[in-house]
């Protein structure tokens, strides 16, 4: 909607998805917020990085034209000879190494609908290599609530919490900085009315601060942890039967699971007292209303998977499912991450979460499509980049930078290198663009709309509020001129007129197509969304959309509820004498995932120039480091340069850093093990040293 008042649209960073409202000031491109009080999530208020969220519009560094690579420097070119370079090699490859010698990266930085077309195009082009950043933050997390409830995505909604939970069991995840308005518009005021809030994380922050019990354990030990909760809950006699019994399946074999659980050698591995644990698991147990807020620290691990089970077998345990104020609610980072998911940009699954390997599902989508998609799931962003230069031989990226995103990050570079073509889409001249031979300049969120999908589902309208600079174009006219070139009827002299499947008008024509393949999508209009927005799933025009899910059974096949005992694993590399210390790594509340936005916006670079390694005192006085000194830190895989802020917040043995600087690049020294099922990186444990520079 725009009017005299502004256009009201939705903040481009966290999964929080406040509104806000913008307005031109004069100056060409230039756009200022005002606050939008009404905003169905926020009610005007927004984060400091919501408030800085304009600084990059009209940023000097903008892409505003196609660039193409010659003798290894890139030139400008024409929108018309970058496309037919792209159109081009995409033919070359495909005739020469298959369609599966071709990867997608969709963004959650990106719109439904460009998600939806960016998969469409894999699709079309014969392969379900295609994915999306969700697959560093939270596919443990979607692969597990889909798996043992029903779908992946937060059980309840942000409202029911702070009306109703009494406890909010935070594992992994750091909201008061973080999803900053999630915890002063929701958290905060139910723990005004006397709620309990019960921190699990090896660092200190601002979440911390709120807290009554913070259990700080060693970094990779949540299963550990967690079974000590589970034991004593079923020793103390706190189970809700009657839920366990009517509602789920598998309690045997979590019993028998934790038959052969010590409890006091669980908790020294936790490095946290037998005793706070057993506390903790009784406030959550006891509780009328007690909700999981999960985060990264529990998804990214080679044991995410695992990890966020446990999450779910104490939830279902103790009936903390189907009710307001309950559930497992995972913390979505990035402002489009959930919607991401849910448009198919995904390689095992289709737009609405249909199974690609499903043949009833796949037709059903071929059926619109009116072409056969590939009935194997495809390799996901990980394997894709592993496979770069062997059975990969082009990559097609849309707003995403591996460069930065992805664990060990000299070896992706290597890769890269690799690959016979690389396009890459964005707003900015990435760490990622710098490998490609085209980059294709796109619009910013300010000059676009579409729809994005928040944490607790709800799918909320963003509308353009500024003309578009210099002679970029929007994602999804990119999408479409590349899909009507590549599919379209070359015999035609419009083929943008042809029946590509890809000539589509603007983002709503594509979103009208989205509601026909997803059926959670299906009752969702744009008319509909207006200011409020609607959440999914929502089936029918009718429906209002479920505000929590599995009131009366669990969408599994069975209608129950999966709980299943898990096994501690350790992280893939444990502390060793080159390498003694453990290296966990975190958001912070102003900077954003690789900080291609956040590390241009001068306000957030103020607050935070550079980046930082926090260490305990101990180790630090160890090595002669004192706060404020440079040092290296080194890793089986790399080392970088940053400064050292002596401090209590992190446990001793462990140190804790960010990834948001290209100059100190922690992914540098991330490991890239995956979980053998979600394929996540584990990001959150890695063996290292720290020396003074
Ligand atoms: Fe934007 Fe998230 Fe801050 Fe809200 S909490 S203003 S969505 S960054």
């Amino acid at each position: 909607m725009s009017s005299d008042d502004g256009v009201h649209t939705i903040c481009p960073y966290c999964g929080v998805g406040c509104g806000l409202r913008l307005e031109r000031d004069g100056e060409e491109g230039d756009v200022t917020i005002s606050p939008w009080f009404d905003a169905p999530v926020n009610e005007g208020a927004l984060c400091v990085k919501g408030g800085a969220s304009t600084e990059v519009v009209a940023h000097e560094d903008r892409l505003t034209e196609p660039l193409i690579r010659d003798d290894g420097e890139f030139r400008s070119a024409s929108w018309d000879e970058a496309l037919e370079v792209v159109v081009a090699e995409l033919e070359r490859i495909r005739e020469e190494h298959g369609p599966d010698a071709m990867g997608f990266f969709g963004s959650s930085k990106v719109m439904n609908e460009e998600n939806y077309l960016l998969q469409k195009l894999a699709r079309r082009y014969g392969t379900n290599n295609v994915d999306n950043c969700t697959r560093m933050c939270h596919a443990s997390t979607v692969y597990t609530l889909r798996n043992s409830l029903g779908a992946g995505a937060m059980t309840n909604s942000m409202d029911d919490l702070r009306d109703h939970a009494d406890v909010f069991w935070v594992q992994g995840a750091n909201p008061a900085e973080q999803h900053v308005i999630t915890h002063s518009h929701y958290v905060r005021p139910a723990l005004r009315e006397g709620a309990t809030l019960i921190q699990v994380d090896p660092h200190a922050n601002k979440t911390t601060t709120d807290a009554d019990v913070h259990l700080q354990l060693e970094p990779g030990t949540d299963i550990p942890l967690l079974n000590v909760v589970l034991k004593t809950i079923i020793d103390e006699g706190w189970v809700d039967d009657a839920f366990v019994d009517a509602r789920t399946t598998g309690v045997d074999h979590l019993k028998a699971t934790l038959a052969d659980v010590d409890v006091e050698t669980a908790a020294e591995t936790c490095g946290v007292p037998l005793e706070e644990i057993r506390e903790a698991a009784r406030i959550y147990a006891t509780a009328d209303n007690a909700a999981i807020f999960t985060g990264m620290g529990m998804s990214q691990h080679r044991c995410g998977v695992d990890n966020v089970q446990n999450e779910v077998n104490l939830a279902l345990l103790t009936g903390n499912v189907g009710r307001p104020g309950t559930g497992v609610n995972p913390l979505r980072g990035q402002n489009n991450v959930q919607g991401t998911c849910d448009v198919g940009a995904m390689p095992n699954v289709l737009p609405g979460y249909r199974e690609v390997d499903d043949e009833a599902a796949r037709s059903a989508v071929e059926d619109v499509w009116g072409f056969e998609v590939p009935a194997e799931p495809g390799l996901t962003n990980v394997e894709i980049t592993h496979a770069a230069g062997e059975s990969v031989a082009g990559l097609y990226v849309m707003g995403e930078n591996p460069v930065m995103s992805e664990p060990d990050s000299s070896a992706v570079e290597d890769r890269l290198e690799e690959l016979e073509f690389v396009v890459v889409q964005d707003i900015f001249m990435t760490e990622t663009a710098a490998f490609a031979d085209v980059v294709l300049p796109a619009t910013s969120w300010a000059e676009r709309g579409g729809t994005v999908t928040n944490t607790d589902r709800r799918v909320q309208l963003m509308r353009p509020a500024t003309a578009v600079p210099g002679n970029t174009r929007h994602d999804l006219d990119i999408l479409r001129d590349v899909g009507t070139r590549l599919f379209g009827d070359p015999d035609s002299s419009d083929q943008t007129t042809t029946d590509s499947g890809f000539d589509f008008d603007g983002p709503e024509a594509v979103f009208e197509e989205l509601r026909e393949v997803a059926p959670i999508y299906h009752g969702i209009t744009y008319e509909r969304l207006g200011l409020e927005g609607v959440q999914w799933p929502c089936y029918e025009e009718g429906d209002a959309g479920d505000q929590y899910l599995y009131a009366e059974s669990f969408d599994t096949e069975d209608g129950l509820g999966v709980i299943r005992g898990v096994r501690h694993t350790e992280p893939a590399e444990g502390p060793d004498e080159t390498y003694p210390l453990i290296l966990t790594t975190a958001r912070l509340e102003e900077h954003y995932n690789t900080g291609t936005m956040s590390t241009r916006s001068p306000t957030l670079r103020r607050r935070t120039p550079e980046n930082f390694v926090d260490i305990h005192p101990d180790d630090a006085a160890d090595r002669g480091i004192e706060d404020g000194d440079y040092v290296t830190l080194r890793t089986r895989r790399g080392e970088i340069v940053l400064e050292a802020n002596v401090t209590e917040a992190i446990k001793q043995g462990s140190v804790w850093t960010t990834p948001h600087f290209s100059d100190a690049r922690a992914n540098t020294l991330t490991n890239d093990v995956l979980d053998p099922l979600a394929k996540i990186p584990e990001y959150k444990a890695a063996a290292v040293e720290v020396e003074p520079t």
